[in-house]
């Protein structure tokens, strides 16, 4: 099959490398074009990463001999794109939010399509932010948002935030099952790479927990409302429930975030066994429509006391599954459980491949 060539934008940074080593030998797409900041702007992308590549799986040869060109250039992107280089880009950019939003805009406006892991444009009316489990139906405002804003073949979808991938999926299998889930009370254990490299000085973290991630909280209250709203016209309308309480924290974790949830229902309150079935059976694409990076199992349910745990559990299913474990009556709620997703794979690069190969089978790239 020929492969479509893709671009990534921050390629050089902790989200950026993830998808250089994701995207190795993958069946549909193929990097052939790398851009990061001026600083690294002009390099071969080995040399712009040597000393500072921070997984232990490697990347394809062809990429480390990719010059990195600068992201602010919109112009060199057109032209990797006439040169049959760049379909589309996945954005990892860590700038200001509004220069990301304009630059988001730009590469849109010019014809290239963004798959992106920046904040920037998650509340955008008109930019679906994708869980492909979850909200697959939002990707449909695409056309529209093209016609909004003029652009003929470039449009912008987002990912929400890492954190509330650890329990967004359980708790839609269960609304999807037919229950109301009002409320949620949400604790977040969050690991250290979700502020990307060199983030938390070691003397702030390490023996330590900082219970403060700037914008976090309000991201975890309120992102998981526009994934489970409506297109109505041109807009995407955010759900007014479940009211959502959350406190996040930073550990001393490398990948893997936790989330520890208390939920309560509607009226309907489904019990403990038949949760772990809901979760167990979950299962968001038909067979025939299975995505490579689709986890097989997309909420693992664990028995165990202690389960799960960052170490153990952040790789299951190509790190891209939900496990979930603890689940137990609440005492104020209904139920607790604890989530855990890899915030570096299923909640930023691995999420963003699982969007757009989405948007490719949906006919969008
Ligand atoms: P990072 O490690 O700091 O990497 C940032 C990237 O942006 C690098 O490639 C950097 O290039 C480039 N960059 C910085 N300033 C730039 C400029 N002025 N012009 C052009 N490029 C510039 O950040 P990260 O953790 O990978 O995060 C990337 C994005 O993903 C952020 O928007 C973040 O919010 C989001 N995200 C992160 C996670 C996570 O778990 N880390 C999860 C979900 C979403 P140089 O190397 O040349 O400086």
């Amino acid at each position: 099959m020929h492969k479509i060539p893709v671009g990534v934008l921050g390629a050089t940074g902790m989200v950026g490398q993830q998808y250089i080593a994701l995207l190795n030998q993958h069946p549909w797409f193929e990097v052939r074009y790398v851009a990061a900041s001026p600083r690294s702007a002009g390099k071969p992308y080995e040399e712009a990463v040597r000393g500072r590549w921070h997984l232990s799986r490697g990347y394809a040869p062809g990429v480390g001999s990719l010059v990195v060109a600068d992201a602010n250039d919109v112009d060199a992107a057109v032209a990797a794109q006439k040169r049959g280089e760049c379909a589309f880009v996945f954005s990892a950019l860590e700038m200001a939010k509004d220069e990301i939003k304009a630059l988001e805009e730009a590469y849109a406006a010019a014809g290239i399509p963004v798959v992106s892991n920046a904040s920037a444009h998650r509340w955008t009316e008109d930019v679906p932010m994708l869980i492909a489990e979850v909200n697959p139906d939002h990707a449909d405002i695409i056309p529209l948002q093209q016609k909004n804003r003029g652009w003929s073949k470039g449009f912008i979808a987002v990912k929400p935030n890492c954190s509330i991938q650890s329990y967004m999926t359980p708790l839609w299998a269960l609304m999807q099952a037919g229950y109301e889930v009002r409320r949620l009370f949400i604790t977040t254990l969050q690991a250290v790479s979700g502020a990307g490299y060199p983030g938390v000085a070691s003397l702030d973290i390490i023996d330590n927990v900082v219970p403060y991630i700037g914008g976090e909280e309000e991201k975890s209250e309120q992102e998981p409302r526009k994934i489970l709203g409506h297109i109505e016209g041109s807009k995407i309308v955010p759900s007014d429930s479940p009211g959502i309480s959350a406190h996040c924290n930073r550990v001393p974790v490398i990948d893997g975030h936790t989330a520890c949830v208390s939920l309560e229902f509607g009226a309907k309150k489904p019990s403990l066994d038949e949760i772990k079935q809901i979760w167990q059976r979950f299962r968001a694409f038909p067979q025939e429509a299975q995505l490579p990076f689709a986890p097989e199992q997309p909420i693992i349910v664990r028995e165990e006391a202690d389960r799960p745990q960052p170490r153990k559990d952040r790789d299951a299913d190509k790190a891209m599954a939900v496990t979930v474990g603890r689940l137990r009556p609440c005492n104020l709620f209904d139920i607790r459980f604890v989530g855990l997703s890899h915030n570096t794979v299923r909640g930023a690069a691995g999420g963003g491949i699982l969007n757009a190969e989405l948007l490719k089978v949906k006919g969008y790239l």
